[in-house]
């Protein structure tokens, strides 16, 4: 059944985030050959149009607005109830993000639809578009169906894969005006904690230390091994409430959760809140010099030793498969 489709693109910085393109791929198989709209909003974002056509959408639709350059549930809120009654969509695709976890339960009580959050899969069964995601930490999974008309989706990044960029796409670009208005809340200045570099809930590699690391400067050897992995560096609740890292660094049940193709987990016991936020990484090799320690049960390769000597062993090594190659 053709529908029509509308994405919520997520700018960072001034780019797209990945999690827009694997909404456009998403987005694409609840159209099922119907037509997928990006909604791009914020100031001055139609320079970012093109990129979401080239990944499959089929038109991009602009709010634009001074008052939208931060996000504000208030603000993006009236910008996407603007979109929704003047497109009118059978289904919604956010990102399973910060903003997208904010946003979309607002706007899902707004239109009175179904919403199925940290989605991982969609699949056809029997004339039914059925929906995956994790549940209990990540132990075990269920699929959903929606039965309101509006089928409203949040996806967990990096388990959609995005469609390939065609730079040869076009399609039309046009901008709804929204008088944004009665905001209660007004960011004033946005103070960043981490340093610049890979996203770590959108990372491919993730390589993350805990209390084993045993001080702030012994994360230096992970980042260089992330460096050199092109990803980023995450940590253990335990390594950040011993103040070795920051708590924007933290996966986990009460941090973030990531599923990036390779998780190096560094001194990290593997307790059982900590599994929660990474469990479902599609590889994930351990270090630890306990044998016993939890987080081998979850390791798809291990390595018992001093993570003071294998650490810097292993990016040795792969500078020399990748940087020199
Ligand atoms: C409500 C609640 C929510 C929580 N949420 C989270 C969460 O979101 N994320 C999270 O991570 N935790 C969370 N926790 C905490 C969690 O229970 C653990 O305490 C924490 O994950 C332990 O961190 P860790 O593995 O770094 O430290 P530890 O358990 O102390 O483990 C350190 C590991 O390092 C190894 N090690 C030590 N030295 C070396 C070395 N030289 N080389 C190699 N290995 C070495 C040790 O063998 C050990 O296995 C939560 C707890 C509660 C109660």
């Amino acid at each position: 059944m053709a529908r029509k489709v509308i994405i919520l693109g997520e700018v960072k910085d001034g780019s797209l985030r990945n999690v827009s393109f694997e909404a456009v791929a998403a987005g694409k198989t609840i159209a099922d050959g119907g037509e997928v709209v990006g909604v791009l909003v914020g100031k001055d974002v139609a320079g970012l149009a093109n990129e979401v056509i080239q990944y499959g959408a089929d038109r991009v639709v602009l709010v634009e607005d001074d008052k939208l350059d931060h996000y504000t549930s208030d603000g993006y809120s009236q910008a996407l109830m603007a979109v929704i009654n003047e497109e009118n969509p059978d289904g919604i695709v956010f990102g399973h993000t910060a903003l997208g976890k904010d946003l979309a339960p607002k706007i899902a009580t707004k239109i009175d639809s179904g919403l199925v959050s940290d989605v991982t899969a969609i699949e056809e069964v029997g004339g039914n578009l059925v929906f995956t995601r994790p549940i209990y930490s990540g132990k075990a999974f269920e699929k959903k169906i929606i039965t309101s008309d509006k089928l409203f989706i949040t996806i967990r990044p990096n388990n959609i894969a995005p469609l390939e960029k065609d730079d040869s796409r076009t399609g039309t670009v046009s901008s709804i005006s929204v008088e944004i208005k009665d905001l209660r809340t007004i960011i004033k200045e946005i103070v960043r904690k981490t340093s610049e570099g890979v996203d770590l809930s959108e990372a491919k590699v993730v390589v993350a230390g805990g209390r084993g690391v045993k001080s702030a400067s012994g994360f230096k050897p992970l980042q260089e091994l992330a460096d050199v992995l092109g990803g980023a560096v995450g940590a253990s609740r335990g390594a950040c409430d011993a103040d070795y890292c920051d708590y924007s660094l933290q996966i986990g049940q009460t941090g973030k959760v990531v599923t990036p193709d390779l998780y190096i987990a560094v001194g990290i016991s593997g307790a059982i809140q900590h599994l929660a936020g990474m469990s479902n990484s599609k590889v994930i090799v351990a270090i630890n010099k306990d044998p016993e320690a939890n987080i081998f049960k979850v390791a798809d390769y291990g390595i018992v030793g001093d993570l003071f000597e294998v650490v810097p062993m292993l990016t040795e090594e792969f500078k020399k498969l990748l940087v020199n190659a």
